[in-house]
């Protein structure tokens, strides 16, 4: 098995070379490593070759582990399904939050964001495989829930997450990629300044940089399989 460093420089390596094959600029896709189900001691192993930036889905084990990691510049991404009741610990405990797919939940993340942290980093989680199974917002809520986010002012509207149905075709891949970024492309259009592309994971990341990705959330590739 490989180390963390190694696997971590060879997804340094495969984000750079996507960047530079599709036309990116150096340095516009940053890494967020998704540490969800591994312990604090390899999320460490990380920290230790400079990766800053880390995703989890689950309150409770975050909130285990967060405390035992230390290092400047930490910035901590909440990208799992949310619960009304888990809201309080995601505001006081996250700069980001990925999968916001309710207006109620964005609201009650407003509301819970302590007043001494900045506002809340947020992502609209968009349901663009149009799985019944899935998290995210049906494509034609997107105009009206980004418009109801944008009033609530401890929150900062960054922009989309997608987490698409897995296939191997990169064709179908991109298509599903591209469209995320026409919605991005059209909300920016009506007004809205967002930044952010919250799109690719270990099997699709290069596709996502090409379509226009500016976070990609890698798990496996880092950590190794999950248990
Ligand atoms: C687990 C997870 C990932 C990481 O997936 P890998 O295939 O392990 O890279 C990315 N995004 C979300 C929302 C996840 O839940």
């Amino acid at each position: 098995m490989k180390s963390i460093a190694q696997n971590l420089q060879s997804i340094y390596e495969r984000i750079h070379g996507a960047e530079q094959k599709y036309g990116r600029a150096a340095g516009s896709v940053a890494l967020l490593a998704v540490s969800k189900t591994h312990p604090a001691e390899k999320i460490r192993a990380a920290v230790a070759c400079g990766q800053r930036q880390f995703g989890e889905n689950y309150l409770q084990e975050a909130l285990r582990k967060i405390p035992e990691i230390h290092a400047p510049g930490l910035v901590w991404h909440f990208i799992g399904p949310i619960q009304s009741n888990k809201t309080r610990g995601i505001a006081e405990h996250f700069s980001w939050v990925h999968s916001v797919d309710r207006i109620k939940i964005a609201r009650r993340l407003n509301d819970m964001r302590p007043g001494s942290l900045p506002p809340l980093n947020i992502c609209i989680q968009v349901n663009i495989s149009g799985e019944a199974t899935k998290s995210g917002i049906a494509t034609d809520g997107l105009a009206v829930m980004a418009a109801q986010i944008n009033e609530l002012s401890r929150l900062r509207l960054r922009g989309l997450m997608a987490m698409p149905e897995a296939t191997e075709d990169i064709t179908a891949q991109r298509r599903v990629f591209r469209t995320m970024r026409e919605y991005l492309e059209q909300l920016r259009a009506a007004g809205y300044p967002l930044d952010t592309l919250s799109m690719g994971t270990t099997q699709d990341m290069e596709a996502a940089i090409a379509e226009g990705a500016t976070i990609v959330r890698i798990g496996t590739a880092i950590f190794g399989p999950r248990e």
